[in-house]
């Protein structure tokens, strides 16, 4: 078999057997297929797309990179919770020590930033000395010891989406229904878990901008899922605009411990409600998500959770202070206010666009080696509805680096469309799919 026979017959539409796809990951995780071939096959790939058997190829082949954990010794059901990616989306952060304080485990393997997306170990790295990169040891113990734990693919679970998926962020590959659908569950089933919770964004800043599209990904995970066995559920969620009020790595951590300690955004709070509502329904800790809801609230507001977040800090080495002090985070040296040019209501959001002045401002990468900016970022001053007067602040851009600031500010001066009538509100939640 030789890569570039597989690259050509995607590129022509072809089909490839399963021993086809195992050539080419295994190859690729193994280092004998270089970056270039890979990249030659995820754009064929995301051009032609994949047929169910060629998904559930690509699915298993990336999940048998690595081990796939066997975690039935420790006592209790394994949940988790995975999302398609969003700006300042940081349920993540909040649900673990939430879910894990309710009294199931939450064994998490997550991702780094992704294209105009930031990633949960992009933001818990914004906590100084937190490791993610712990071994499988290290997991169990963390686990053992806090009810969760939160690490990356590493060389040993889910090698492939760890080279696949930095190689995806930046070459235009992301946004393929089956390649997120294959990145995520590989990962996901790799964690040796009972259920799954997955947050299928839809709207300007997801990679599925269409409800439809949403739709389609959240089923192709739920069949998945189901096939191996799991209790899955996928919620449609809102991504027309930012989720909550900030967007950048150690400033979302701040705003997670805002809604631990009972406060932060509406938005924010209300969607890990419901997410460890499911999460609880789905962990059988509850019968119905109502119920799951006021477990999740209570975790909160007895401060549980917010205890369960310093344990995690500390266990995976992070500096625990930040919980009570979170001005010891890394904060930018400067600011920048974007005022609005009228006067009238937010209509619209280009919520991508956002993002990419993000990652222009350093929070993000545009190239493998890039490194992050755990300061860098943007605050946001109005949603979608709000009204706001002539000169007013719409958001602040927060930066170290001026190296792209007016790249950014134009960015996110066209990003907002102000109009004399306010749109009609979103809800947060679209649709449940597989419940
Ligand atoms: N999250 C992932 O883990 N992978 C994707 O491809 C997109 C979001």
């Amino acid at each position: 078999m030789r890569a570039v026979d597989l690259i050509r017959r995607k590129r022509d539409s072809g089909i490839l057997s399963p021993e086809e796809i195992r050539f080419l990951i295994d190859g690729y995780t193994r280092g004998d297929i270089p970056d270039y071939q890979m990249a030659a096959w995820l754009m064929a790939a995301w051009i032609r797309g994949l047929n169910p058997a060629e998904l559930a190829a690509l699915t298993e082949a990336m999940l048998h990179s690595g081990e796939v954990l066997d975690l039935s010794d420790l006592p209790g059901q394994k949940v988790d919770k995975h999302s398609t990616g969003g700006v300042g989306d940081k349920t993540s952060l909040i649900l673990a020590p939430i879910v894990a304080a309710g009294g199931l485990l939450v064994p998490m393997i997550s991702g780094r930033g992704l294209g105009h997306t930031g990633g949960t170990l992009d933001k818990l790295e914004s906590i100084a000395g937190f490791n993610v990169n712990l071994s499988i040891a290290q997991f169990r113990d963390a686990l053992r010891a806090c009810g969760c734990a939160l690490i990356g693919q590493t060389a040993e679970i889910a090698p492939a989406d760890k080279k696949i998926y930095a190689l995806r962020d930046v070459t235009g590959t992301v946004d393929s229904p089956f390649l997120i659908c294959a990145s995520i569950m590989s990962k996901k089933l790799a964690e040796g878990i009972d259920a799954l919770v997955l947050d299928v964004k839809t709207g300007s800043g997801a990679f599925m901008k269409k409800l439809e599209d949403a739709e389609y990904l959240a089923g192709l995970m739920v069949e998945t899922g189901r096939r191996m066995g799991k209790k899955i559920v996928a919620l449609i969620t809102d991504m027309e605009q930012p989720l909550g009020r900030t967007a950048g790595n150690a400033m979302e951590v701040a705003e997670c411990i805002e809604v631990l300690n009972g406060g932060g955004p509406a938005d924010l709070r209300e969607l890990c409600i419901e997410l460890a509502g499911w999460m609880f329904l789905l962990g059988g800790r509850v019968p119905g998500v109502g119920e799951g809801r006021r477990l999740a609230e209570e975790m909160i507001a007895s401060g549980r959770a917010r205890d369960r977040f310093r344990d995690i800090i500390r266990q995976q080495g992070g500096d625990v202070r930040i919980v009570d002090e979170p001005e010891r985070l890394p904060h930018a040296k400067r600011k920048l206010d974007i005022p609005a040019p009228s006067a009238g209501y937010i209509a619209g959001i280009d919520c991508e666009q956002v993002g990419i002045a993000c990652v222009m401002l350093g929070a993000g990468r545009e190239k493998k080696e890039d490194a992050i900016d755990p300061a860098a970022g943007m605050e946001f001053h109005r949603r979608l509805g709000d009204r706001i007067e002539r000169g007013g602040p719409l958001a602040t851009l927060h930066y170290n680096s001026d190296a792209r600031l007016d790249e950014a500010r134009s960015l996110v001066e066209a990003s907002y469309r102000i109009a004399a009538q306010a749109p009609a509100p979103r809800p947060l939640v679209h649709k449940v799919i597989g419940a």
